[in-house]
């Protein structure tokens, strides 16, 4: 339902829960942030909450430095798939909670990728379409180790049908966030040493007027210093290019 995300030197919780007070009117059953804390080899920190935002809010206070960090996604959620409860709220993770993901929207043929990534051992908490997407883009990473996170995100989200606007975070990067859409809106706020992503402008206007509106099956990746949208197709061909050996 509603998706924000902060990149840069202010602490990210609070700012995560403003925004999602102010997507608030959007209409939603539950809300949770996921935050890094800013050094690798840690797992990424959630906290998520069905009811509302004040509920996540007062868990939050309650974790006080434990969610600590200045890089975040959050999201609000209005369920399609699987009842609202803590579990099925998101960010949604790896088992490891190296890579989260906030989605809006529909995975159409969740089915099917489920079944997929259920087979190759992969196991699942949530009654979700959105967990696959962690699956999944952890899997790809597994098979394409030198791939970059775009690459990785990029191949992974080739194979999801269906409505998305997304955000990612990866444990082994302190610096990079990840957004892309089909379907879903999704706007990227450019401040002053920071960066925003929101699925609507009412959450980024308070901090910035500068906005890039993401285009239909577009990638950003953001990082403190800069960011930079790039078509998910052409992440892809590109990819298969570079491994693919140019014959004479
Ligand atoms: N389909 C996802 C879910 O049910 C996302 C719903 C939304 O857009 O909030 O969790």
């Amino acid at each position: 339902c509603g998706i924000f995300a902060y990149i840069g030197d202010r602490q990210a919780a609070a700012l995560l829960i403003a925004a999602l007070k102010r997507l608030e009117y959007r209409g939603y059953d539950s809300a949770g942030i996921g935050i890094h804390g800013g050094e690798t080899g840690k797992p990424l920190k959630v906290r998520k909450k069905v009811g509302k935002v004040q509920n996540l809010d007062d868990d939050c206070a309650n974790a006080g430095d434990s969610i600590s960090g200045t890089l975040g996604i959050a999201h609000t959620r209005w369920a399609t798939h699987g009842k609202p409860s803590d579990v099925n709220s998101h960010p949604h993770t790896t088992a490891d909670k190296s890579i989260a993901v906030v989605h809006n929207g529909v995975v159409e043929n969740y089915q099917t990728l489920k079944k997929q990534l259920s087979n190759k051992g992969y196991k699942f908490v949530s009654e979700t379409d959105t967990e696959l997407l962690a699956h999944l883009v952890r899997d790809i990473r597994n098979d394409m180790p030198e791939a970059t996170w775009p690459q990785v995100v990029a191949t992974a989200l080739q194979h999801v049908e269906g409505a998305w606007g997304v955000a990612f975070l990866f444990e082994d990067e302190p610096d990079l966030m990840i957004g892309a859409r089909k379907g879903s809106p999704l706007i990227l706020g450019v401040g002053n040493g920071e960066y925003m992503l929101a699925s609507d402008a009412s959450a980024i206007v308070e901090h910035t007027k500068d906005v890039v509106y993401l285009r239909e099956g577009e990638l950003v990746e953001v990082h403190r210093s800069g960011y930079k949208v790039q078509e998910i197709q052409q992440i892809v061909h590109s990819l298969k290019e570079s491994l693919s050996p140019r014959s004479a």
